[in-house]
């Protein structure tokens, strides 16, 4: 495995794969992995040929300046895990090597990212949508990887992806959990012993929910009973819980009228903000 620290380096080693036919497959994180993660490396080293992994935890799209000093830095063991799991190279650039100067352009995805973490992180994927773009144009991919964990980021991406013509393919991967259902995050790594032992009710409040719906229960009586049982928690703090269409982003009241519909939902448990969806029909 290769680490490679910028972009002419990229190029240096990855024109070689493209002018060999090669598939390239490209996964982008920031760092302290996990499983979830590793899944998505499984996944590319299955559909390509070649693997690079970027990691880079991106300034521009925190809204919280203490959420991003606090992010989890792992870099030793993200490396060791990479190199184990059989991949060719990863990216790690500077924060100038990416950002020589601060991006004049702002990406405005309309109504998808006017709701849920569009609402509640201004900018957030104004940031993504930017450092995305900048990673394709860096890396080059055939095919690129993306978890279901952030189901707002995969309609947000798949937008930009089409909108300015992109030539990767984006596959998506269905969420990893730990055995109790906590979706596995590098967040997860900041609860204390306490938080952790009681973040998994965040998704058994969307597996209650996802089962009173199909039962015929109604939206609202629904998430009455949702927000009923993070009150009695009084350490989390919900900050949404929202029935939606997966592919446009657009708040329902009912599991009427399309298919592709998720709950999501985010929660704190002190200062660590948490987020988790899952589909209604799968
Ligand atoms: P991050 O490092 O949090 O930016 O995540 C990098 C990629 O891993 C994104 O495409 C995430 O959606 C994906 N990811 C994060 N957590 C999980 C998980 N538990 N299962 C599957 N993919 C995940």
């Amino acid at each position: 495995m290769k680490l490679l620290r910028t972009k002419q380096e990229v190029h240096r080693h990855l024109g070689i794969s493209r002018i060999n036919n090669t598939t390239i497959g490209f996964v982008p994180t920031m760092g302290a992995l996990h499983d979830g993660h590793l899944d998505l490396v499984k996944k590319a080293k299955e559909n390509s040929d070649v693997i690079i992994v970027s990691i880079f935890v991106n300034p521009t799209q925190f809204n919280n300046q203490k959420d991003f000093e606090n992010y989890p830095k792992t870099l030793n063991k993200d490396l060791d895990l990479l190199d184990k799991t059989g991949v060719d190279f990863v990216f790690v650039p500077s924060n100038q090597e990416i950002y020589p100067s601060i991006p004049s352009l702002i990406i405005d995805f309309g109504a998808i990212d006017k709701v849920l973490e569009g609402a509640f992180r201004p900018g957030h994927f104004n940031g993504v949508g930017i450092v995305v773009s900048k990673l394709l144009n860096i890396v080059k991919p055939h095919k690129t990887f993306f978890g279901q964990k952030d189901l707002q980021q995969v309609a947000i991406i798949k937008r930009l992806v089409e909108d300015l013509s992109f030539d990767t393919e984006i596959v998506i991967i269905p969420t990893v959990r730990e055995a109790d259902g906590l979706a596995m995050s590098s967040r997860n790594l900041r609860l204390d012993d306490e938080q952790r032992k009681i973040a998994p009710i965040i998704y058994e409040a969307l597996t209650f929910a996802k089962d009173e719906l199909l039962a015929g229960n109604n939206w609202f009586g629904t998430r009455g009973k949702v927000e009923q049982m993070f009150k009695e928690e009084p350490r989390f703090r919900l900050e949404y819980f929202e029935l939606i269409s997966s592919d446009r982003f657009e708040l329902l009241e009912s599991l009427k009228g399309t298919s592709n519909i998720a709950i999501c939902t985010a929660a704190y448990l002190g200062e660590i903000r948490l987020i988790d969806n899952i589909s209604i029909f799968d």
